[in-house]
């Protein structure tokens, strides 16, 4: 079938009217607001910090240095927001990024006292949508910005807005997910083997973590695959492939539902196994970069690296909705079960030429996430 298929290239118009250009008082409008914006954020995250932050993340952080790193978010906010004076031009975007930070020093800057965190129940992960979101811009971004496949596809694409509301409702969710995660790991109490327990840990931490990826991987295969293959689950999965344009914030896009099942079903896995906290650690972290990786706007090809592990060309043509890449690629470590079980597609120097769902999915929040609801009615009705 592939060597009949006639691969395009993928063309992108260029975008003048939302690109960023240097000299416009553009970039630091939006530099200003977006700093602006966290830096008010952390303020509260300070002030309400049992509420606002996440107790996982608190063990791992210094909230003390941190506020360093406010300090300096504030002042760049401010002088992002007076640049744009001195350019003239998308004032409007500086004044709100001075308000905001304003603001922010009018609730008590970065010089609230920090103490004891007594723990509550449920908490908004702001403190993880905020490191999420710096490290992402800092790290992914750049690397779009240094190494992109598209280079004419600007930051402000279709649709980014939609999607950083999928990154902060996923990222302030974050304790719910955990919560949900290790409740529903916890019945699966009857599989636990000390035995096992014994073995894993007896063995090196690299060997741990070889086999904490294969395990979830084969678990996220066949979820993943169920997602797809399932009539009436798809309309959920399908929220994730209706973005158009791929890029680092791209991934984000995917219904509660969808999150919620994946972790608590990676989750399983994990509880089972009983691998030392550092694997367990490495993991998670080699999972989430990974996880943002994929979905970026970079031409790396990875080498070797491509035959062993997921690379963005992979989950690429897993979006795309091109006829030899419908339900193709499902892994999302390594490309191991995708071979093993048939599906692999990863057609040599090709990159697809169209991304999203071959119907295409209502373009809001509100209409995504009652998507499946529709959908599942529709298909009722019939
Ligand atoms: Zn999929
Ligand atoms: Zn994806």
């Amino acid at each position: 079938m592939d060597t009949e298929y006639q691969y395009r290239k993928r063309r992108i118009a260029l975008d003048r009217k939302n690109e960023f250009r240097f000299g416009e008082g553009k970039i630091s409008g939006y530099a200003s607001v977006a700093l602006g914006l966290l830096s008010l954020l952390a303020v509260f995250a300070y002030r309400y910090p049992a509420y606002l932050t996440t107790i996982e993340l608190r063990q791992v952080y210094d909230a003390e240095y941190l506020q360093e790193i406010l300090k300096y978010g504030m002042y760049f906010s401010l002088f992002f927001g007076v640049l744009t004076f001195v350019f003239g031009r998308h004032r409007r975007l500086g004044v709100a990024g001075i308000g905001l930070t304003l603001l922010g020093f009018a609730l008590g800057g970065y010089n609230i006292p920090v103490g004891p965190v007594e723990p509550v129940r449920l908490s908004l992960g702001v403190d993880w949508l905020i490191l999420a979101f710096l490290g992402s811009v800092g790290v992914f971004m750049t690397l779009e910005k240094l190494f992109p496949k598209y280079r004419n596809q600007v930051i402000l694409r279709q649709e980014w807005d939609l999607d950083l509301f999928y990154f902060c409702f996923n990222h302030l969710a974050i304790s719910a997910i955990l919560i949900y995660g290790n409740y529903h790991a916890s019945h699966f109490d009857w599989a636990l083997s000390p035995a096992v327990h014994d073995v894993v840990q007896s063995v090196p931490v690299w060997l741990q973590v070889v086999l904490i990826v294969l395990c979830a991987d084969f678990v996220l295969y066949w979820e993943h695959r169920l997602y797809h293959e399932v009539r009436w689950l798809w309309p959920v999965h399908a929220v994730h492939h209706s973005v158009e344009q791929m890029d680092w914030l791209a991934g984000s896009r995917g219904h509660f539902f969808q999150v919620f099942s994946e972790r608590a079903l990676v989750m399983i896995p994990l509880y089972l196994l009983g691998a030392d906290k550092t694997a367990l650690d490495i993991y998670v972290a080699f999972a989430a970069l990974q996880a943002i990786l994929i979905h970026c706007n970079v031409r790396f090809s990875f080498g070797f690296l491509k035959y062993i592990f997921v690379t963005p060309q992979f989950h690429h043509w897993h979006h795309s909705s091109e006829k030899p890449a419908i339900d193709t690629n499902y892994s999302a470590h390594t490309v191991l079960f995708d071979r093993l079980f048939n599906t692999y597609h990863m057609p040599e120097k090709h990159w697809p030429a169209d991304y999203g769902t071959t119907v295409r999915l209502p373009r809001t929040f509100l209409g995504q996430l009652l998507h499946p609801l529709v959908s599942v009615r529709k298909m009722i009705k019939r």
